[in-house]
């Protein structure tokens, strides 16, 4: 295989011929296949079948304070055990509803309304106010802050975490920047895992907003890939050592480790900023569903078999992220007209096209039924700068469906590429 734009004329016009050959022929499949969301396989959720016996009327014994309203917090024993997820101490996490979207989102309305912890003024007060994202990221991260009027600064996702040095010289002179969104580990959708460096420098750098929070949402903590994942450094610890013990706000849950329909979710922070948000929770509820939270800590007991469980996950997983890259490399291999991640964990393989192609790709390929992410959704505003970038998410359907889909999407690549350079 010789790179495109090295082709002659004639090849080119071959191999566009073959392409639209091939389809054809898909399209004559009528396939019905979805990738574009990054929901764990029924196969995933049958690991966790068990825990839905762990709390019945016969074994919930004397567990009243469960069953009745209070501890807004959350259970001590869940605490105990999610604390090891995140690292932190038990006054520092607080374990909420089911969804961590759903804490951010609170987090961030109420920063709007009443401010947060440092502020003299609720960011709704001010003018305008700004969020850094790191870019590709995470869609609904963006939702939010479209949803409230919040202005978004793309920043490039470099391969050890955001372009610091452009993070660093916007936070030092602009107070409307009140925060950043982070997906640590195993981004959502590049599957890159923030060096040490970079969680210093977030940790340490000077912001002229005297509340700036990082919204550092680890939701893909615990989900290795492989034997020997990429450590990730304690970013509140990393926060007090450089005297802002309350500029991060943690975030995860259990969706893609039991349930995404009634998983745990948990917020860590300093004991100052959980004590905020406890008082500010105390209002909007008597206390989260705490029955969910004791099934969660009978089902694991502790945190090594939550990590045993996850390779239960991976032994899923490692196929279809090996078979998306594997029919990649086979089909648009040096062709020069794609490049794509290899992530050693999370759920997601972000693929970028020649520029200016996504999109059309995006539709190709839901032309011969294979729905992926919309073209543009890793952006703020949904607009993709070069329209390049398409997130694959392998984990929902079946190992062949995948296989099947990952070819579909090489055929749209090569189609698109080949009419561009014609
Ligand atoms: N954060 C990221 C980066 C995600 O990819 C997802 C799920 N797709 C979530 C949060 C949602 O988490 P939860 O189910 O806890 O709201």
């Amino acid at each position: 295989m010789s790179e495109l734009k090295q082709m002659d004329y004639s090849n080119l016009q071959s191999l566009h011929r073959k392409a639209k050959e091939d389809f054809n022929a898909i399209k004559q499949e009528n396939l019905s296949l979805d990738m574009s969301r990054g929901k764990p396989s029924a196969e995933q959720l049958e690991l966790s079948l068990g825990l839905l016996n762990t709390v019945n009327a016969e074994n919930i014994g004397d567990n009243f304070s469960v069953l009745n309203y209070g501890l807004v917090d959350g259970i001590p024993e869940a605490k105990a055990l999610f604390k090891e997820i995140l690292e932190v101490n038990t006054e520092e996490i607080l374990i909420g509803g089911n969804a961590s979207l759903n804490l951010m989102h609170d987090i961030i309305s109420k920063a709007l309304i009443k401010g947060v912890l440092d502020s003299e003024t609720p960011w709704g007060k001010q003018d305008k106010i700004k969020f850094i994202c790191p870019v590709p990221g995470y869609d609904r991260h963006f939702k939010i802050c479209e949803q409230y009027d919040i202005e978004m600064i793309s920043v490039d996702m470099l391969e050890d975490g955001p372009d610091m040095d452009k993070v660093e010289e916007l936070v030092r002179d602009d107070a409307s920047i009140k925060g950043i969104w982070c997906v640590p580990k195993y981004s959502n959708p590049d599957g890159i895992t923030c060096s040490d460096e970079v969680v210093e420098r977030l940790a340490k750098m000077e912001t002229k907003a005297q509340d700036f929070k990082i919204f550092w949402d680890n939701a893909y903590v615990i989900h290795d890939l492989t034997n020997n994942p990429p450590s990730l450094k304690n970013i509140l610890e990393e926060c007090k050592k450089h005297g802002n013990p309350n500029r991060v706000f943690m975030f995860a849950s259990t969706s893609k480790i039991t349930f995404p329909g009634s998983g745990v979710a948990v917020v860590a922070a300093s004991k100052e900023n959980i004590d905020f948000i406890k008082s500010q929770l105390s209002v909007q509820t008597i206390g989260p569903d705490k029955v969910n939270q004791l099934r969660h800590v009978r089902f694991f007991k502790n945190y090594d078999s939550i990590l045993e469980h996850m390779k239960k996950h991976a032994e899923i997983m490692k196929p279809k992220f090996d078979a998306v890259l594997n029919i990649l490399d086979f089909k648009l291999g040096s062709y020069g007209i794609a490049t794509w991640t290899e992530p050693e964990g999370g759920y997601f393989i972000s693929l970028n096209t020649l520029d200016g192609c996504a999109a059309e790709v995006v539709s190709l390929a839901a032309e011969a039924g294979v729905k992926l992410t919309g073209a543009g959704a890793a952006f703020p505003y949904g607009k993709d700068p070069r329209d390049r970038n398409i997130r694959i998410a392998p984990s929902f359907p079946s190992l062949a469906e995948v296989e099947k889909a990952i070819e579909v999407l090489s055929t749209c690549i090569i189609l698109v590429s080949v009419n561009k350079l014609l």
